[in-house]
C-alpha cells in the first residue's frame, strides 16, 4: 500500500512553491558575511563577557544558530588562546568533530590541522604549538585527562551537545566540576538544548560550596570568576514545520520512507529531503532503492532529478563531506542518515524531513550483563529536533512514519541518558585511573543504576583489572586502563603478549575497531565475499585471513575492490594497529607472532594460542549451544539459526536470555558448541544476535577464568 499521510500537503503548495529556492541561489556570500549573519553574532560581546566573568557558561540555542562553529572562534579572537593555551570543543560524535573542524578551518582560512584541528580516537589532526582550537570527541578529552588531569593545556573547554548525555559527556561534566575546584582560571562552556540547560547550570553551581583551604594555593589571576553559572540563550532563526503522520501504521519503514520521498519528489517543489533511519545497512538499502526510483522517474517531466546520498558514522570522510555540498541546479538531494543528522551536523537546504521515528540505541541489562544495540522508538524530544531540521531555510514539512496515535502513546518524552543504559566497566576503569576511587560518591549529573555499577566492578575484577578491594591492579589494571580500547580488547592484547601472539591479536583488535570491513552491497554478495576468508574458528580468525591476503596483495586497492573488502577500512585498521603496537612498546610489553613461519603441522596449535589470547578478553561473553530450541526454531523463517544460552550465570534472567548467531557472522550456518562473542544486537523479537563470534573449547573457560567458571557435574536428571 502506498504511504498515506493524514494531511495532504497539496493544500500548502502555494506557501512552499512561492518561496524562493534559497538553497540554490547563485549569489555566494563571503564567509565573513555569513558568519555575521548567524543569530549568535548579536550575542558575541555578551557571551565573551559572561565567559570572562563566570567559571561556567551554559549556552542554549537552536541548531544552526552558530554555537559550535562560532563560539570557539570568538574565544580565540578574544585572546583565550594566547600564552600557548587551547580552546577545546567536545562532540559526542566523531563525524561532528571532523566536519565542524573542517568548516571552522575554512572560515578561519587555514589548513585543517593547523590553527584548527580535531582529534578522534586513533586520529589526531592537530599540530602542537600551532593549533589553537581543537575539536575532539568527549571520549578523547577524557583520555587526555589521564596524562593531563587538570587539562592545563586548555583555557576553555566547551562541552557541546551536552543535552545528548553521552556516557563520556556525563563523565566529563563530573570531572570538569572537580577540575574547576583546582583551577579557578579554567572556563567551561556548555552548549545544550533547552530541556537540559537548567539542570546543567544547577549542576555546576558551586556558589554555596565553601572552597576547601588546601585548594586556595593556586594563585588566581585577576578577580576570580563567579561560581554560579551564567545561562544565556540565543534565539534561532527557524521557520514553521508542518508535521504529518501516517494514516495507518506501517511495519516496514524502509519502504514507507522511499515512498514518502518519491511522493514529495513528485510534487516537484524545490527543497532537499532528509530521511532518518537507524543504521548503515538501512541507509545503504534506501539509497539503492531511491536510485532505482530516480532512474524510473527520469523520463517523467519533473524539474528535479533525485540524488540520494547516505550519511552515517562509518562513512568514508570524503563521502561524508560530499553530503554537505549543496546540490547543483536541477538536482534534489536526498540525505539518508542515521541520527547523526539530528543535531550535531548542519545540512543546508533541507525542506522535507522523513522520520522513521526509530534509532539504534545502546541498551544494557545488568542482570544478564549484555550490552546490545536495539532499534527502539526515539523520544518526542528527538522527534522534535529531527522535525526542526526541515525549517532551516523556509517553512518545511516533517513526515513521521507512524500514526499520530502511536506517536503520542509509544514515544517516550525524553531519551534515557546513555550512562543509564550502558555497560560501565570501561567508564569505571577510567575513573579509577583518574583517581576517582569511590565511584558511588562521584558527582554525576544523574547517578548510574547500582546494579550496573556492581556488574562493572565484577567484570573488571574478572578481567583482573581490579583487586579484591576494587583498586586498580598492577600492572594489569593500569595497563588495561592505559590502552585506548574497551577493557576486553585491552585485556586480550595483554594476554597476547604473555602468549607470544601480539601480531595476530593486534590485527584482530584493529579490525574490530573499524566500522566495517566489508564493502556495502547485497547480502548475498557480501556473504560470498566473506566465504572466501571464512574459517570454522569464527569471525575473528577470518579477519586474520583478510588481513593476510590484503597484505600479500601489497595492500592493493584493486585487490580490496575485487574482494569486496573496504580498502579504506583496511588502511585505517593498519594505522590503528601501528598505534596500538606503539602503545605496547611504550608499556614495555613483549611482542611476537604465533603463526609466522609455523609449519602446516603446527598451525592448529599456534592458532589455538591466538584463540586463547582472544578468549582471555572475551570469556565473559560465553554462550553454549542448546539443543531443545533449535528444533523448534527450524520451522521458522530463518532455519539453521541455533539457540544459545549465556554460560555465565545459571538462573534467572541470564539463563532466559536467548542468543543466536547474527546472519552476518561466518558461523551463522555452523553450530559450534561453545562460542564467545564480542558484541550483540537485540532484534525486535527479543533475540540477542551475536556478532564477531569465536568458536572455543569449553575447557578454556575454566582454564582462563577459574574465578568465573567452574566445572559442575551434570545433573543426572538433565542428562537424557
Ligand atoms: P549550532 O552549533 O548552533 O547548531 P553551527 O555552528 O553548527 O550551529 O552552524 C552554524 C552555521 O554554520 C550553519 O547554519 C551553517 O550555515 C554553517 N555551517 C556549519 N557547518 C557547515 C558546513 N559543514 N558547511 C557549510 N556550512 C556550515
Ligand atoms: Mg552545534
Amino acid at each position: 500500500a502506498p504511504v498515506a499521510f493524514g494531511l495532504s500537503f497539496d493544500s500548502d503548495r502555494g506557501e512552499a512553491g512561492g518561496a524562493a529556492p534559497v538553497y540554490n541561489k547563485n549569489e555566494r556570500l563571503a564567509l565573513a558575511e555569513q558568519r555575521r549573519r548567524l543569530p549568535i553574532y548579536a550575542h558575541r560581546t555578551e557571551l565573551l563577557y559572561l565567559v570572562e566573568t563566570h567559571a561556567t557558561t551554559v549556552v542554549v540555542g537552536e541548531t544552526g544558530s552558530g554555537k559550535t562553529t562560532q563560539l570557539p572562534q570568538y574565544l580565540h579572537e578574544a585572546g583565550w588562546t594566547q600564552g600557548g593555551k587551547l580552546v577545546a570543543c567536545t562532540q559526542p560524535r566523531r563525524v561532528a568533530a571532523m566536519t565542524v573542524a573542517a568548516r571552522v578551518a575554512e572560515e578561519m582560512g587555514c589548513r585543517l590541522g593547523q590553527e584548527v584541528g580535531y582529534a578522534i580516537r586513533f586520529e589526531d589532526v592537530s599540530t602542537p604549538g600551532v593549533t589553537k582550537i581543537r575539536f575532539c570527541t568527549d571520549g578523547v578529552l577524557l583520555r587526555e585527562m589521564m596524562s593531563d588531569p587538570l587539562l592545563l593545556k586548555y583555557s576553555v573547554v566547551m562541552v557541546d551537545e551536552a543535552h545528548e548525555r553521552s556516557l563520556a559527556t556525563d563523565m566529563l561534566l563530573g570531572l570538569l566540576k572537580k577540575v574547576q575546584r583546582r583551577r579557578p582560571d579554567l572556563r567551561v562552556v556548555i552548549s545544550s538544548a533547552t530541556i537540559e540547560a537548567e539542570k546543567m547550570a544547577r549542576f555546576f553551581d558551586t556558589s554555596n560550596v565553601r572552597r576547601p583551604r588546601a585548594h586556595a594555593e593556586l594563585p588566581a589571576e585577576g578577580a576570580a570568576p563567579s561560581r554560579s553559572p551564567a545561562l544565556m540563550s540565543v534565539e534561532g532563526r527557524t521557520h514553521s514545520v508542518q508535521v504529518h503522520y501516517l494514516e495507518a501504521p506501517t511495519n516496514d519503514y524502509l519502504t514507507a520512507a522511499v515512498e514518502a520521498a518519491v511522493a514529495i519528489h513528485r510534487e516537484d517543489l524545490p527543497g532537499d529531503i532528509l530521511i532518518f533511519l537507524t543504521g548503515q545497512d538501512e541507509c545503504e538499502t534506501v539509497v539503492r532503492l531511491l536510485e532505482d526510483e530516480g532512474r524510473r522517474l527520469q523520463r517523467s517531466k519533473l524539474k528535479w532529478r533525485l540524488k540520494p546520498v547516505a550519511l552515517y558514522a562509518g562513512l568514508p570522510a570524503a563521502h561524508q563531506l560530499g553530503v554537505f555540498e549543496p546540490a547543483p541546479r536541477g538536482v534534489r538531494k536526498v540525505v539518508v542518515a542515521t541520527n547523526i543528522a539530528e543535531t550535531s551536523v548542519t545540512l543546508e537546504g533541507i525542506v522535507y524531513v522523513v522520520d522513521s521515528c526509530f534509532a539504534k540505541q545502546r541498551c544494557y541489562n545488568p542482570l544478564t550483563g549484555l550490552e546490545s544495540l536495539l532499534i527502539a522508538p526515539i523520544s518526542k524530544a528527538s522527534a522534535a529536533q529531527r522535525a526542526g531540521r526541515a525549517g532551516r531555510v523556509r517553512p518545511g514539512h516533517c513526515f513521521r512514519l507512524c500514526t499520530e496515535e502511536d506517536y503520542e502513546s509509544k514515544l517516550p518524552a525524553t531519551t534515557v541518558p546513555e550512562m543509564q543504559r550502558s555497560d560501565l566497566s570501561g567508564a569505571v576503569l577510567q575513573l579509577k585511573s583518574l583517581g576517582v576511587d569511590n565511584i558511588m560518591t562521584f558527582e554525576w549529573l544523574a547517578p548510574p543504576p547500582a546494579e550496573t555499577m556492581i556488574r562493572a566492578l565484577e567484570t573488571l575484577h574478572a578481567l583482573g583489572a581490579l583487586d579484591l578491594d576494587a583498586r586498580l591492579s598492577r600492572p594489569v589494571g593500569t595497563q588495561v586502563a592505559d590502552l585506548p580500547l574497551d577493557p576486553p580488547l585491552a585485556r586480550m592484547l595483554l594476554a597476547s603478549s604473555e602468549l607470544g601472539c601480539t601480531a595476530e591479536v593486534l590485527t584482530v583488535v584493529a579490525m574490530l575497531s573499524v566500522q566495517s570491513v566489508w564493502a556495502p552491497g547485497g547480502k548475498r554478495e557480501v556473504d560470498e565475499a566473506k566465504a572466501r576468508f571464512s574459517v570454522a574458528e569464527g569471525d575473528l580468525i577470518s579477519y586474520l585471513n583478510v588481513w593476510k591476503a590484503w597484505g600479500e596483495s601489497g595492500r592493493s586497492k584493486k585487490w580490496a575492490v575485487a574482494h569486496r573488502v573496504m580498502h579504506r577500512s583496511m588502511l585505517r585498521a593498519a594505522d590503528i594497529r601501528e598505534q596500538l603496537q606503539a602503545h605496547l612498546r611504550r608499556l614495555g610489553l613483549r611482542q611476537g607472532s604465533a603463526l609466522e613461519g609455523v609449519s602446516l603441522l603446527d598451525h592448529a596449535e599456534a592458532l589455538t594460542t591466538v584463540r586463547k589470547a582472544l578468549a582471555a578478553g572475551m570469556f565473559i561473553n560465553a554462550a553454549k549451544l542448546t539443543e531443545e530450541l533449535a528444533v523448534k526454531l527450524s520451522d521458522q523463517q530463518d532455519m539453521g539459526a541455533s539457540v544459545y544460552r549465556l554460560v555465565r550465570s545459571a538462573g534467572g534472567d541470564a539463563a532466559a536470555a536467548k542468543l543466536r548467531i547474527h546472519h552476518s557472522s561466518v558461523l551463522f550456518r555452523c553450530r559450534p558448541q561453545w562460542v564467545l562473542f564480542y558484541a550483540a544486537e537485540q532484534n525486535d523479537s527479543g533475540w540477542y544476535e551475536m556478532r564477531d563470534v569465536l568458536a572455543i573449547e569449553s575447557a578454556w573457560l575454566t582454564e582462563l577464568a577459574p574465578h568465573m567458571y567452574r566445572l559442575v557435574p551434570l545433573n543426572p536428571q538433565l542428562r537424557r
